[in-house]
């Protein structure tokens, strides 16, 4: 293994499912549905499969029906328009998104900031560019349950360097959605100091609450400076299918497609019709799983706080992040590892999310996007642990 990957060993995801497996403990850890996606969803991969849509190598871009379904979703929603011919590529899930637009923009040595806890594969891509990351940690913000971003830091860890910021939200693992004021700090700043930014916005439609997703390609000036990645896993329930998507200016879209011809040279066929037919679903299946989510996530965040842990109720994504010190833990990667034989139970380890792992060490992340009696079970073990 390379210098550039040697620190980063095996992911934590295939770690700690791993550990679920071998230990027949409920699989709180990595982030997938226990649930499949819409049947007719499904019908349409079989449809497309049966038809011989999508059976050879189909267009690098990502076929016409994909694309012009990603541009009508983020139009229809978002006020956005882009141009499915020369502003959309589908990707390999939002994972090839981020690994190719960040080989196709960094040049070695530059500088990404990046919001810290991030999810893994930024790092990885960072370093496989030959690139630096420059972390700006979310703190625990206890007085309103969240983690919150610093604008002073952020801020301060732009340097000359810096090519790009990286953005996550709504965010994983920490469940915060960036707030416009948040957002326009962002995009000031990028303006203001001439930077691209990256944002991957795969958890788009899992927000709860008051809270809203603002795209930021959607603030002053940042249309053409944005990089904006979505993925099908999240958003339909279908993680094993891989059909993500970027949109962009001509110039970036072109730029990522470079890398991507590289990477994976086309996406997978059939799928990719599937995908289009379900962004077009009525808006009735979105406000559904959310819903659905929303009190999934409502039953974990109780039951966690019933079993001892300091909870951060998550305003977007399919995780909720605790804090173990009141369980009189400090060490998440000790707590994960001895979890699964204390209480039948796997989480991921903050920390992994870190470079500053002691600011990570505490927290613990638990995916609520698991059938309501498996959460239950799972929370009646966890309160065993007190
Ligand atoms: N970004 C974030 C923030 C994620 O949580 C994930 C994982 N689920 C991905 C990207 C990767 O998405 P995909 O499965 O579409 O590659
Ligand atoms: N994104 C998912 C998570 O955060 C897992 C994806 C993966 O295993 N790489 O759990």
């Amino acid at each position: 293994l390379n210098r550039r990957l040697a620190e980063f060993g095996t992911t934590i995801f295939a770690e700690m499912s791993a550990l679920a497996v071998r230990t027949g403990a409920i699989n709180l850890g990595q982030g997938f549905p226990d649930t499949d996606g819409p049947e007719e969803v499904r019908e349409a991969a079989v449809r497309a499969l049966r038809d011989g849509r999508g059976n050879q190598y189909p267009p690098g871009p990502g076929v016409p029906e994909l694309r012009r379904a990603v541009a009508a979703h983020q139009s229809a929603r978002y006020g956005l328009s882009f141009d499915p011919d020369t502003e959309v590529l589908v990707t390999a899930g939002a994972t090839e998104a981020i690994a190719a637009t960040l080989l196709a923009l960094l040049e070695p040595g530059d500088e990404v900031v990046a919001l810290e806890p991030y999810y893994d594969s930024y790092a990885a891509c960072i370093a496989m560019a030959g690139a630096r990351r420059v972390p700006v940690t979310l703190r625990p913000d206890p007085e309103a349950a969240r983690f919150r971003l610093d604008l002073d830091e952020l801020r301060d860890a732009v340097t000359d360097s810096t090519r790009l910021l990286l953005i996550n939200t709504p965010h994983n693992p920490t469940g915060t959605v960036l707030t416009r004021a948040e957002l326009t700090a962002i995009a000031e700043l990028a303006v203001e100091r001439d930077l691209l930014v990256v944002t991957d916005e795969v958890y788009e439609h899992l927000v709860y609450d008051d809270a809203e997703h603002i795209p930021l390609a959607t603030l002053p000036g940042m249309r053409e400076r944005t990089v904006t990645i979505g993925s099908a896993g999240k958003t339909f329930s279908f993680t094993g299918w891989k059909v993500g998507w970027v949109t962009a200016s001509p110039a970036l879209t072109t730029a990522v497609r470079s890398a991507k011809q590289f990477l994976t040279y086309v996406s997978s066929g059939p799928f990719q019709y599937a995908v289009a037919e379900a962004l077009a679903l009525p808006e009735a299946y979105f406000a559904s799983f959310r819903a659905d989510m929303r009190a999934k996530r409502d039953l974990l965040s109780a039951g966690l706080k019933e079993a001892g842990f300091d909870v951060f109720t998550p305003a977007g994504t399919y995780f909720v992040t605790t804090d173990i010190r009141p369980l009189g833990e400090s060490d998440g990667f000790a707590f994960c590892r001895s979890l699964p034989e204390r209480a039948g139970v796997v989480a991921i380890p903050n920390a992994v999310f870190y470079d500053h792992r002691d600011q990570g060490a505490p927290f613990v992340r638990f995916a609520f996007c698991k059938q309501t009696g498996v959460l239950q079970e799972a929370v009646s073990r966890l309160k065993a642990l007190a």
